[in-house]
C-alpha cells in the first residue's frame, strides 16, 4: 500500500452497509442493460476486481411505463429480472465490493417505444426525441408509481444489492416534479418547494422503510440545474438541508450532461468541486460526486478537504477498471487515464454496447474473455510498422505477452494521429493515448521503438519477423471524396488543404472555408484552430449542425458555441460543389440550389485514404488469409475513430498465435436469464 493514499482506502459506513474504500463507480450507462446480461455482469465485475469499493448499475427502469427503447437500459420490472440483476450483484460481491442499483422512472423523457404504454409526467409534456407527449399523472398514478418503486426496491434487495437509489435528476420523472417551471400542479405535489419535493421525499422514506434494514438508500441529486426547468442552486441547497438525513448517501450531480460529463475539450478534472462543496455539511451524510478524476492527488485532496467522502467515477473506471488497485500499489504510472473523449457515452447514445478509446477490453470481458490487465503468454518476433494508436497498443500488448517486438515509425515522434491531433484546440488530453502506451513500452526490454524509420516492403521482408503488423494509418483526402461526394469534387483549383496540412503547421492563406463532410470533431476543431490563429474562417457543413455526430458525445452544443464565439461564420446543410481558386460554390443538400462564397483557401475535412501501399506490396492483391503473418490493423485497414484503431491493435496482438479470432463463436447475445452463479 502506498501510504500517501491511505485515506482513499479507509472503509466508510453508509447506512447499514460499509464501503471497503473510497472508490465509487457511480451509475453509468453501458449500452448493455437488459439486452446483454452476462456481458454487463462481467463488465461490472472487473471494476470490483480492480478495486472499486462500490459498483453501481446504469439507470434501471422500475416499470414498463419507463421504457427508453431503443437504448438498452437495465430493467427491474418483475421477478423475471431477478436473475439478471442478481448476476450483477453476485459478480460484484465476489470481489468484495458493494453493489448499487439506480432505480429509475423516465417520466416524460422516454417515449415507451417498446412497451407502447402511455408515458407519465408531472404534466403532459413532449418526449425527449419523439413526437409524443406524456399523460399528466393523477393521484392514482402517483400511488401506483410509489407501489412500483417500492416493489422494485424489494426486488433489488432480493437480488442482493446493497445500495438502492432514488433518482430525482437529469430531467426524468422526479425532476419534473421538483421543477418550478414544469410542475404546474395545484395539488399537494405542486407549488411550494416542499410540495414539489413531496414525491421525492415519499420515495426516499418508502425505500428506507422497504429495504433500509439491509440496504443503504442513496439519491442522485442535482446541486445546480441549468435553465428554468431545473432546481436552481438555492432551492437545491434548501432541499439538501431539509431532506439531508433521510437518505444514507447523497450522490451529487448537475442537471446538464454537457457539463457534468463534459468532454475534455470543454470540461477539466474536478469541474463540479465548487458546486458540491458544502453539501456534506448541509446533509450530515456521506457525499459522493464525480469529476473525471484520474489523478490520485486530486482524489486525495477532495477527500481530505471534506468536499466528498467517496470519489465518484464513471469514465475513469471505464478507462481503467484497475485504477484503485494501481493507486493502492503505488503504480501511478500504470494508470490508463481517461482522455475525456466521451466515445463511451456516444455508443450508448447509438444504442450500442460501450467501448472506450483507452480501454479496448471494456465490454469484451465476457464475450471474448478479455481482461484489462492480463494477456496470454506468447513467443516469437514481431515487427510492427506504424506507431500510431493501433501500432502502440499492439506493441504494448505483445510486449506483455512476451514477444520480441520491433516497432518502427517514419516520424520522429510516436503517436501517429493522436500526436498530431492533440496539438489542436482542446485536444491536449488525447495525447494520453500515446503516453500511456509509450510509458508501458519504455519499461519493457523486449520492445524496441525505432522512430524516424520509414520502412519499405523489402526492408520488412529482410527483417525476417515471424509476424508483421501493418499499422500505417490513413491520411485525409485532398479530392473532397466523402459522405456527400461519391466522386471527387470538381473543379478543385487553387489553395486546397487537408487537416493533415494544418496539423503539419501549414497556414492556409487569406479567407478560409473549412468544409466538413465528416461530421465529427475534426472539422470544427480545425476551423477553431485557424480562427484562433487570426484567419477569417467560414465553416461549411453538409450536416444540419456543426460537428453533428458530437451530439452523441454530449459536446455538439458547445462545439457550435465555440465556433460562434471565435467569430467563425457557420453554413449548414450545404455541400461544396467546387472551388476555382477564388470562389467556393456550395449546393443546398436538399434542393441543390447553388450559391457562391468568395474564399482564398479551402480546407477539406471529408474522408480519409487508408495508407495500405506497404501491406499491398507485402501481401499482394489477394489479401490476408486467416492466421496470416502480415496483418493490417487500425486506420490503414479501416479508417475510424481512435477507439477502433486501439481495439484493432489490441485484438490482433492478443489473438496472435492463439488460433482465436477467426470464428466469432462467442460473439452472441444470450437471450434469457443467466443461471445464478
Ligand atoms: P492508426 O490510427 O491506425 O494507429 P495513425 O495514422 O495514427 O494510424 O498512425 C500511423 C503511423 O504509421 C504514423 O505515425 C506514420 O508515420 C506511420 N507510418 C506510415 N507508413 C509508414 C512506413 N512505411 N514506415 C514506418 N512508419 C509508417
Ligand atoms: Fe474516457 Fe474516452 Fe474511455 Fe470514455 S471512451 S472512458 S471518455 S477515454
Amino acid at each position: 500500500m502506498d501510504a500517501r493514499f491511505a485515506p482513499l482506502f479507509e472503509p466508510l459506513r453508509v447506512g447499514p452497509v460499509t464501503a471497503p474504500n473510497r472508490f465509487y463507480q457511480v451509475p453509468h450507462c453501458s449500452g448493455m442493460g437488459y439486452a446483454l446480461p452476462q456481458t454487463l455482469a462481467a463488465m461490472r465485475a472487473v471494476k470490483a476486481e480492480g478495486g472499486w469499493g462500490v459498483v453501481c448499475t446504469e439507470y434501471c427502469s422500475i416499470h414498463p411505463s419507463s421504457d427508453d427503447h431503443p437504448y438498452p437500459f437495465a430493467s427491474n420490472w418483475d421477478d423475471g429480472d431477478l436473475a439478471n440483476l442478481a448476476a450483477i450483484a453476485d459478480a460484484v460481491h465476489r470481489h468484495g465490493a458493494l453493489a448499487g442499483i439506480e432505480l429509475w422512472h423516465g417520466g416524460s423523457y422516454v417515449a415507451n417505444l417498446g412497451t407502447r404504454l402511455p408515458t407519465l409526467g408531472v404534466r403532459s409534456m413532449p418526449a425527449h426525441s419523439d413526437p409524443s407527449q406524456s399523460q399528466r399523472m393523477d393521484r392514482a398514478d402517483i400511488r401506483r408509481l410509489k407501489r412500483w418503486h417500492r416493489a422494485a426496491a424489494l426486488r433489488a434487495r432480493a437480488a442482493g444489492f446493497d445500495i438502492v437509489y432514488v433518482y430525482p435528476s437529469h430531467g426524468y420523472l422526479l425532476s419534473e416534479f421538483l421543477s418550478r417551471a414544469l410542475n404546474d400542479r395545484g395539488d399537494e405535489y405542486g407549488g411550494t418547494l416542499e410540495n414539489r419535493a413531496r414525491l421525492f421525499r415519499e420515495l426516499l422514506e418508502d425505500t428506507r422503510d422497504a429495504v433500509g434494514d439491509r440496504c443503504a438508500v442513496a439519491t442522485r441529486f442535482a446541486v445546480n440545474g441549468h435553465g428554468a426547468e431545473h432546481l436552481d442552486a438555492t432551492e437545491a441547497r434548501d432541499l439538501l438541508g431539509a431532506l439531508g438525513p433521510i437518505p444514507d448517501l447523497w450522490d451529487l450531480v448537475i442537471d446538464d450532461y454537457e457539463e457534468e460529463m463534459g468532454s475534455s475539450r470543454f470540461v477539466k478534472e474536478a469541474a463540479l468541486e465548487a458546486r458540491v462543496r458544502g453539501a456534506r455539511a448541509l446533509t450530515g451524510r456521506p457525499v459522493v460526486s464525480v469529476g473525471r478524476f484520474t489523478s490520485p492527488e486530486t482524489m486525495l485532496r477532495q477527500v481530505r478537504s471534506g468536499v466528498v467522502d467517496l470519489i465518484g467515477a464513471a469514465r475513469p473506471s471505464i478507462a481503467d477498471p484497475y485504477l484503485p488497485a494501481k493507486v493502492r500499489e503505488g503504480r501511478i504510472e500504470d494508470i490508463r487515464e481517461c482522455i475525456g473523449c466521451n466515445v463511451c457515452y456516444a455508443h450508448n447514445s447509438r444504442g450500442a454496447p460501450i467501448r472506450c478509446t483507452q480501454n479496448p477490453t471494456i465490454g469484451e470481458e465476457w464475450r471474448r474473455g478479455w481482461h484489462p490487465e492480463r494477456v496470454p503468454d506468447g513467443r516469437g518476433r514481431v515487427l510492427i510498422v506504424g506507431a500510431g494508436p493501433a501500432g502502440l497498443e499492439a506493441a504494448q500488448v505483445l510486449g506483455k505477452r512476451g514477444f520480441d517486438v520491433a516497432l518502427a515509425d517514419g516520424e520522429r515522434a510516436a503517436g501517429g494521429r493522436v500526436s498530431r491531433e492533440s496539438r489542436l484546440p482542446g485536444l491536449a488530453e488525447w495525447a494520453r493515448v500515446r503516453d500511456y502506451r509509450t510509458g508501458q513500452i519504455a519499461r519493457m526490454a523486449n520492445v524496441a521503438l525505432y522512430l524516424g524509420n520509414r520502412l519499405e516492403a523489402a526492408e520488412v521482408r529482410d527483417y525476417g519477423a515471424d509476424h508483421v503488423l501493418i499499422a500505417t494509418g490513413a491520411r485525409w483526402r485532398r479530392d473532397g471524396l466523402g459522405r456527400s461526394h461519391p466522386v471527387p469534387i470538381a473543379p478543385l483549383r487553387g489553395q486546397v488543404y487537408t487537416p493533415d496540412d494544418v496539423m503539419d503547421g501549414v497556414s492556409p492563406p487569406g479567407s478560409v472555408v473549412v468544409y466538413d463532410d465528416d461530421h465529427y470533431y475534426l472539422g470544427p476543431v480545425i476551423a477553431l484552430a485557424l480562427a484562433r490563429a487570426g484567419a477569417q474562417v467560414r465553416y461549411v457543413t453538409s450536416a444540419g449542425r456543426a460537428g453533428e455526430w458530437s451530439e452523441y458525445t454530449a459536446e455538439q452544443a458547445r462545439t457550435q458555441r465555440a465556433l460562434c464565439e471565435a467569430g467563425v461564420e457557420i453554413t449548414v446543410n450545404e455541400s461544396v460543389a467546387g472551388f476555382d481558386g477564388g470562389v467556393v460554390t456550395t449546393a443546398c443538400v436538399f434542393s441543390g440550389r447553388e450559391r457562391v462564397i468568395p474564399a482564398d483557401s479551402l480546407v477539406l475535412v471529408t474522408s480519409r485514404e487508408p495508407q495500405d501501399a506497404l501491406s499491398e506490396a507485402l501481401v499482394g492483391p489477394e489479401g490476408e488469409e486467416e492466421g496470416a503473418t502480415v496483418i493490417r490493423i487500425g486506420d490503414c485497414r479501416q479508417p475510424s475513430i481512435i477507439a477502433a484503431a486501439v481495439y484493432s491493435g489490441h485484438k490482433a496482438a492478443r489473438e496472435l498465435g492463439t488460433g482465436e479470432g477467426a470464428a466469432p463463436g462467442r460473439d452472441r447475445v444470450v437471450i434469457g436469464a443467466p443461471a445464478r452463479r
